[in-house]
C-alpha cells in the first residue's frame, strides 16, 4: 500500500540542516539559504520504493507552526520526517508532540548530527519520536519505506521497541552512492545565489574528511575518509536541475570539496564537456589550493571558496590539530585573489586556550587576508568532538548542552582566560573591524560586473548587518530591560 511521507524543515528557525555545518542563516555572515537536498535525496529513495513524498521548508516559505499543524491534519501523513540541527533539536523534536497529538499512528523519524551522541538519552527525554536516523540516512530510509526488514536489521538508527530504546550499529558506506534526488519536490525559486538573485540548487558531492580538527564533526558524521560520487552521477544531477528548471548555479556540498585534486580535475573536465554553462562555490582547505587547481576550477566555472581558517595564532592552529601556517594561508587567498575567486573565509573564536592576545591576532590575520566575507562564529563544542570532551571535563569551561546556549554565534562558556561576556564583546569588534571599515568593500567591489550583482550585494550585506549587529542589539537590550525591571 502507498504510503505518505512528509518531509519538513520545521517553523523553528533558518538553519543549513543538510550539512554538518548547522549554522543559523540570519545570523551567520558566511551562508545563505540552501535548497533541502537532503530531504530531497531521501524522498528519491522513499519514492523509489512506490511511496508518496511531499517535502516542505517551513522555515524557506515563511510558514508558521499553525500552518505545520494544518498541513499534518489536511494531509494526513503515515510518516513525518523532521530535520534537526544541534542548535534547534529542541523545537524541532516539539513536531513529534503535535504530529501525535494530531493523530497518534503518525510515525515520527527525525535526522541529523545530534544523533551521534547519547541518541538515547534524546530519545527518553523526547517520548513522541518513534525513530532517529543518525548518518547515512538515504539507506535507513530506503529500507524503512521498503518495509521488507525489520528495524532490527536496519543500521544507523534508533528505535522503540516494546517500551525499550534500541540502538543499531553504526555503518558507514565505502561509497557513496545517492539516490535521484526528488527535486520536483523543492521550490527552487526560495534558494537564490546572494550576489545575482539567481536561482541555486545545492548537489551532495562527498562526504567525509580524515582531517583532524578536534571541533569539527565532519569524520563523525560522513566518516574518516573523503568519500566523493561517481562523477557521472553528479553530471547528471546538474542537467536535470539545468533541463527541468533551468538552474546553472550550485553549490556544491561537501565537506571539503578540494581535497582530491584528480577528481576534481576529471570532475571540472565533464563540467567543461556540457553544452551550457554553470557557475558554483564550494569549500577548501586552505593547504589544498594550488594556482593550478585554481584555474582548472575556474575554467569549469568556479566562482567561490568557502574556507576554514578558524585562527590567526599558529599556537591555536596546533592545539585545534587544523595545523594551518599563517603563510600558507596567505599565500592560497592571494592565490585565489589572483585568479578572481571570491573567498568566504570562516574563523572561529573562544577555544579554551584563546586570550585576548590569540584573538586579536585573529581578528588583525582576518583583516589582513582581506576574504570578500568574513564570518567569526563562536566556539561551540559539538558532542562527539574531541573538543566538546576538553570542555566536558574541565569545569572553568561551563559546558552547556542546552540548544538555547549552543550556538555558533552566541556562548556561555568561557575559555581557560576569557568570560562569555569577553568572548561576545571580542566576537562584535571582530565583526565591526570587518564590516565598518571602507577597504573592505573597495575590495571586494572589484569583483562586481554589473549593477545588479552590486544592488543584490548591498542588500544582502545590509540584511546580514541588521540581524547580526543592529537586531541582536535590540534584543539583547530588551532582554536587559527586563532583568532589570
Ligand atoms: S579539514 Fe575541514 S572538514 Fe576536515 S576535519 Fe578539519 S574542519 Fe572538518
Amino acid at each position: 500500500m502507498i504510503k505518505k511521507w512528509l518531509l519538513l524543515n520545521p517553523p523553528t528557525g533558518k538553519y543549513i540542516r543538510d550539512t554538518r555545518c548547522q549554522a543559523s542563516v540570519d545570523e551567520i555572515f558566511a551562508v545563505s539559504e540552501r535548497a533541502p537536498v537532503d530531504l530531497a535525496y531521501i524522498a528519491g529513495a522513499i519514492a523509489n520504493n512506490g511511496n508518496e513524498c511531499i517535502i516542505i521548508d517551513y522555515s524557506a516559505e515563511k510558514l508558521s507552526w499553525l500552518d505545520m499543524l494544518n498541513d499534518l491534519k489536511i494531509l494526513h501523513p503515515d510518516y513525518v520526517v523532521i530535520n534537526t540541527t544541534m542548535f534547534s533539536y529542541a523545537d524541532d523534536l516539539a513536531v513529534c508532540s503535535a504530529c501525535k497529538d494530531i493523530n497518534n499512528n503518525i510515525i515520527t523519524i527525525a535526522k541529523g548530527a545530534i544523533f551521534f551522541y547519547e541518541p538515547l538519552m534524546i530519545m527518553r527525554n523526547y517520548v513522541a519520536l518513534d525513530i532517529a536516523v543518525a548518518h547515512e540516512e538515504e539507506n535507513a530510509f530506503n529500507e524503512i519505506s521498503l518495509n521488507t526488514k525489520t528495524l532490527s536489521e536496519i543500521r544507523n538508527i534508533i528505535y522503540r521497541e516494546k517500551g525499550n530504546i534500541i540502538k543499531n550499529p553504526s555503518h558507514i558506506n565505502a561509497e557513496l552512492i545517492l539516490p535521484t534526488p526528488l527535486i520536483q519536490q523543492i521550490k527552487h525559486e526560495l534558494y537564490k545565489r546572494p550576489d545575482t538573485d539567481e536561482m541555486q540548487a545545492s548537489i551532495t558531492i562527498g562526504r567525509g574528511c580524515s582531517g583532524k580538527c578536534i571541533y569539527c564533526i565532519a569524520p563523525l558524521v560522513g566518516g574518516a575518509k573523503v568519500r566523493y560520487r561517481a562523477i557521472h552521477e553528479v553530471i547528471e544531477e546538474i542537467k536535470l536541475y539545468y533541463y527541468n528548471y533551468g538552474i546553472n548555479n550550485f553549490y556544491f556540498s561537501a565537506d571539503t570539496f578540494i581535497w582530491n585534486h584528480d577528481w576534481v580535475k576529471r570532475f571540472c573536465e565533464e563540467i567543461c564537456k556540457l553544452d551550457f554553462k554553470i557557475s558554483w562555490l564550494c569549500t577548501a582547505r586552505a593547504d589544498l589550493i594550488s594556482s593550478d587547481i585554481l584555474s582548472i576550477i575556474k575554467d569549469a566555472g568556479c566562482w567561490g571558496l568557502s574556507i576554514g581558517i578558524e585562527s590567526g595564532s599558529e599556537t591555536i592552529q596546533k592545539l585545534i590539530k587544523k595545523n594551518l601556517s599563517k603563510s600558507t594561508v596567505e599565500n592560497a587567498i592571494k592565490l585565489c585573489r589572483n585568479h578572481k575567486i571570491v573567498t568566504l573565509l570562516h574563523f572561529m573564536i573562544g577555544f579554551p586556550w584563546d586570550n585576548e592576545n590569540t584573538i586579536k591576532d585573529t581578528i588583525r590575520f582576518a583583516n589582513k587576508l582581506k576574504g570578500n566575507i568574513v564570518e567569526f562564529y563562536m566556539t561551540t563544542p559539538m558532542p562527539g568532538t574531541e573538543l566538546y570532551e576538553i570542555f566536558k571535563n574541565d569545569d572553568r569551561l561551563k559546558l552547556s548542552l542546552d540548544d538555547k546556549v549552543m550556538n555558533q554565534n552566541k556562548t556561555e562558556s568561557g575559555t581557560l582566560y576569557l568570560t562569555a561576556n569577553q568572548l561576545t564583546k571580542l566576537r562584535k569588534k571582530a565583526l565591526r573591524s570587518v564590516y565598518l571599515n571602507p577597504f573592505f568593500y573597495a575590495n571586494s567591489l572589484k569583483y562586481i560586473t554589473s549593477f545588479s550583482q552590486l544592488i543584490n550585494c548591498a542588500r544582502f550585506i545590509c540584511k546580514k548587518l541588521y540581524n547580526i549587529v543592529i537586531k541582536k542589539q535590540i534584543t539583547e537590550s530588551k532582554v536587559l530591560c527586563k532583568k532589570k525591571f
